[in-house]
Formats: C-alpha cells, sequence, structure tokens
C-alpha cells in the first residue's frame, strides 16, 4: 500500500526548517507547502481569495485566519498533495491548527505527524550571527559555512556586506523568546495528541534528515 503522509513541520528561525522541509518532502515524494509561497501563487493566480489576501498583503497587514485557512484548503485539494504534504510555515496558532484539523476533517482525511525542529538556542546565535548580506545585490554569506573569497566583500558584485540588525546577537535571542513564546501552545496542542516528534537539527543537516524519516518510517509501523 501507497504510504500518505500528512505532516506540519515547526521550527526556530535559524533552525534550518525550510531546508529539512525541502529534504524530507523530496524524499517522500509529498509537496512541501510553505505558507508564504501559497498566498504569493493564489495573489498571483488572482483567485477569489488571492484577491482577498492581496488587500491585506498591499495595506502591510496581517492577512485574516479565515482567508489563509481557506487558501490553505484549496492548495491542499491540489493534484501534487495526493501522497501526501508537508505544511511549513502553517499553522502558526492553535486557532489555524484547529482549522487544519477541520479541513482535513471534511477530506475524511487526518494528520500523521507533527515535526518540531530543535537546536540549541547558542547554535542558532552562531548561524545567524554569523550571516552577511550584501548591501547591492542582497546575495548572503555565512562567516563560518559560506564565507566571501575576501572578508565583507561580495564574490558576485563587489559590494560591500554587512551583518543585518535583525542578525544581531541580541535581536537573535529576542526573536527566539518571541517565537518559544508563541510556539509553546500550539506544540501542547499537538502534544495532547500524540502527536509530536522532535528532529535535532544541531549538527549536520544530513543526519536530522535521516533521523525524521526513520522517527516517521517507525511511527507508521505502530
Ligand atoms: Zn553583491
Amino acid at each position: 500500500m501507497e504510504e500518505m503522509w500528512r505532516l506540519v513541520i515547526m521550527g526556530a528561525p535559524g533552525a534550518g526548517k525550510g531546508t529539512l522541509a525541502e529534504r524530507i518532502s523530496g524524499e517522500l515524494g509529498i509537496a512541501h507547502i510553505a505558507t508564504g509561497d501559497i498566498l504569493r501563487a493564489a495573489v498571483e493566480a488572482g483567485t477569489k481569495l488571492g484577491q482577498e489576501a492581496q488587500k491585506y498583503l498591499e495595506a502591510g497587514e496581517l492577512v485574516p485566519d479565515e482567508v489563509v485557512n481557506g487558501i490553505v484548503g484549496e492548495r491542499l485539494a491540489q493534484e501534487d498533495c495526493v501522497r501526501g504534504f508537508l505544511l511549513d510555515g502553517f499553522p502558526r496558532t492553535v486557532e489555524q491548527a484547529k482549522a487544519l484539523n477541520g479541513i482535513l476533517t471534511g477530506r475524511g482525511e487526518e494528520l500523521s505527524r507533527v515535526l518540531v525542529v530543535e537546536v540549541e538556542p547558542e547554535v542558532i546565535v552562531r548561524r545567524l550571527s554569523g550571516r552577511r548580506v550584501c548591501l547591492n545585490c542582497g546575495a548572503t554569506y555565512q562567516v563560518e559555512t559560506l564565507p566571501p573569497r575576501v572578508e565583507g566583500v561580495c564574490d558576485i558584485c563587489g559590494g560591500k556586506l554587512v551583518q543585518r540588525p535583525d542578525d544581531q546577537p541580541a535581536t537573535i535571542r529576542h526573536r527566539l523568546v518571541v517565537y518559544e513564546e508563541q510556539t509553546k501552545p500550539l506544540i501542547e496542542y499537538y502534544e495532547q495528541q500524540g502527536l509530536v516528534t522532535r528532529v535535532d537539527n544541531s549538527g549536520a543537516i544530513g543526519m536530522a534528515v535521516e533521523a525524521a524519516l526513520a522517527a516517521l518510517r517507525a511511527g507508521s509501523e505502530k
């Protein structure tokens, strides 16, 4: 029987969630659905909900839950989700999680697993505070893992490399605290349903991918 995977992935800024999501969805042959991307796609396609979302995006406001939920629902009904999906960036709140449950229940489906990506806070601080961005072309570097050939100078255009204010260690620590506070109720909500699998991504990304896949496959044999 073909395995069906309906997954959610969560993780702090700098935890490497996007890359992990990409790799895991590729291995499982399921759609990787990043909320930012699907909002943009719905706006571009000019769907009814997309036009609704556009009004808020243009005003620089948060797109309300009912619009986001509707767009997610439409996205999950698309053909590339027949073998499942990995949601990245949604749900962000317990309210949205309940809405997702409603969407799935309406289709006679349920969530398989929630992957919570974990990285030591100091590792995240080190990763993010090492980021440098080119003022001219926007290329990004990492002083330890992806350094430019000449310190402070962009390889591509010769522009000046700077550290964004968001990537200062104090700001990163603050963002991590905010993330933890906001996400705690959501993780608890999923823990009560026995859906949470924690994945440590403090080391090499390949190890985290293997660990996540092994945990998923072991869980599905129960
Ligand atoms: Zn540049």
